[in-house]
């Protein structure tokens, strides 16, 4: 029966934090639609040109317009003074390679140059750089999610062929009606100089682009930026009712849980970030990298993150980044605090290591853990098809191949691993402090160990021992 429950509790804790994180992790590297009420993102790629450009900044003030700009480096570099006005007139500028080519005629390094040289171009000439990128005919090459970091993918959700004179001003016109929507973001040409384009072709884009404007205005709609289009989409995002309800069910359980099992709460206070509670180790034997193992039968105590503080920081922070800095955080702070409990627990008197199993594990090793992976099987595997289904339900809009590029690096970031920490380490803590733990003991600390637990033998001793949160 205790099994039983606490393979509930680990299931539980899945559905209940990971939405959260997932949606906003996952669902953020690529952009090209919003969801909001009466905004519409108007982008403009291939400039700046010295003839349209000014143009289109004319008209975009009359009607009280903003705009995002992706500039090709090259002509940017160019025409600084154009950036500075698109900057002061509270447009955003975006980066669309130093020369108009495909990323997948260049090496990923290449790609890499083209970006940095464009951004440090908006940066002389504006003084700030450039957050976000978009990928000529919008082709992005495997490479650039992970090579990219600090940078948002902006795609579009509608375009018109107005690179092409022949398309003529009302047909262009009579496209982008059709597309008077919220949420849209349009890609439209300020430049006409690229190769496959007309040069005269930006010509029929304004007049086109006015109609749309004075329309778009009357009937309520504003023209904003993407920061702006990011930021409305980003606090829109509520969990639907049936996730509320399983959400509270959920606190509620974990309210029992923590009765039943005697979980104590490390620190003082009515927000804790961690529990844990002393129980026997039922996984694997496990030798530590300096020395000392653990086996069957042996005392841990298992560690807990509090939930309301997973979901708090999931909620606060937007960047997966920040996100999973501000959690590594808090283990840096609670840790000295649970060492010294340990310390005057006469329960855990006798345990051998403190022990977790969790999703967020980017980083452990640099606090004393020990990271290992889980043993293939059954767990593993239900617990892979259980986040496929979850991406599904949270991801309902996405084309087929986003939603498998996510589903890819979803698995990457977020298999459960086994963490564990000798007890003569997090003595430490208790005794110096992580900073003098950082400082004079850094090296016990500093490889990362990353290794399987050998064979599968005694599944079920595994999943019942499988209770951290996340
Ligand atoms: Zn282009």
């Amino acid at each position: 029966m205790e099994n039983f429950l606490l393979w509930v509790f680990y299931v539980m804790t899945f559905y209940a934090f990971l939405p959260g994180v997932i949606s906003r992790t996952f669902g953020f590297r690529v952009f090209k639609r919003g969801r909001v009420e009466k905004e519409i993102a108007l982008t403009f790629d291939d400039g700046p040109d010295s003839q349209y450009t000014p143009q289109l900044l004319d008209l975009l003030k009359r009607y009280n317009a903003k705009a995002t700009f992706f500039v090709v480096g090259s002509h940017a570099e160019k025409q600084p003074g154009l950036l500075r006005r698109m900057k002061d007139e509270g447009h955003d500028i975006g980066i669309h390679n130093y020369v108009h080519k495909s990323n997948w005629l260049m090496r990923p390094k290449t790609v890499r140059r083209q970006i940095e040289k464009t951004n440090a171009i908006i940066e002389t000439a504006t003084g700030e750089r450039s957050n976000y990128y978009r990928p000529p005919w919008g082709i992005v090459n495997l490479f650039d999610y992970s090579n990219m970091g600090y940078l948002q993918i902006i795609l579009w959700s509608s375009l018109f062929g107005d690179w092409r004179i022949r398309v003529g001003a009302e047909r262009l016109q009579r496209r982008m009606m059709k597309k008077l929507r919220p949420g849209e973001v349009l890609l439209l040409h300020d430049c006409g100089k690229t190769f496959g384009a007309d040069e005269a072709a930006p010509h029929n884009m304004l007049i086109a682009l006015e109609a749309y404007l004075k329309q778009g205005m009357k009937q309520g709609y504003s023209f904003v930026n993407i920061s702006q289009m990011i930021r409305l989409t980003d606090a829109s995002w509520k969990p639907s009712l049936m996730k509320r309800t399983v959400i509270s069910l959920w606190l509620l359980w974990e309210r029992a849980f923590h009765a039943a099992f005697r979980l104590k709460q490390v620190g003082e206070g009515d927000k804790p970030s961690f529990h844990y509670r002393v129980t026997t180790y039922n996984g694997q034997s496990v030798e530590f990298a300096d020395g000392g193992a653990i086996g069957k039968g042996d005392v841990v105590a298992e560690l807990h993150f509090d939930n309301g503080m997973l979901s708090s920081i999931a909620a606060r922070y937007k960047s997966p980044l920040a996100a999973g800095l501000r959690v590594i955080r808090e283990v840096e702070h609670a840790l000295p605090q649970l060492a010294r409990q340990l310390a005057e627990d006469p329960d855990a008197s006798n345990i051998k290591a403190v022990y977790g199993v969790t999703m967020i594990h980017r980083g452990a090793d640099r606090l004393g853990f020990e990271v290992f992976n889980l043993p293939d099987g059954l767990f593993a595997r239900s617990t892979n098809v259980y986040l496929r289904l979850l991406t599904k339900v949270l991801t309902p809009s996405d084309s087929g191949n986003r939603r498998k590029d996510r589903n890819k690096r979803l698995k990457e970031a977020t298999s459960p691993r086994m963490l564990l920490m000798p007890v003569h380490r997090i003595r430490q803590y208790a005794a110096a402090g992580l900073d003098n733990l950082q400082g004079g003991n850094a090296d016990l600390l500093r490889a990362p160990i990353d290794r399987t637990i050998a064979g599968t033998g005694d599944e079920s001793a595994v999943i019942s021992s499988k209770t951290t949160a996340l």
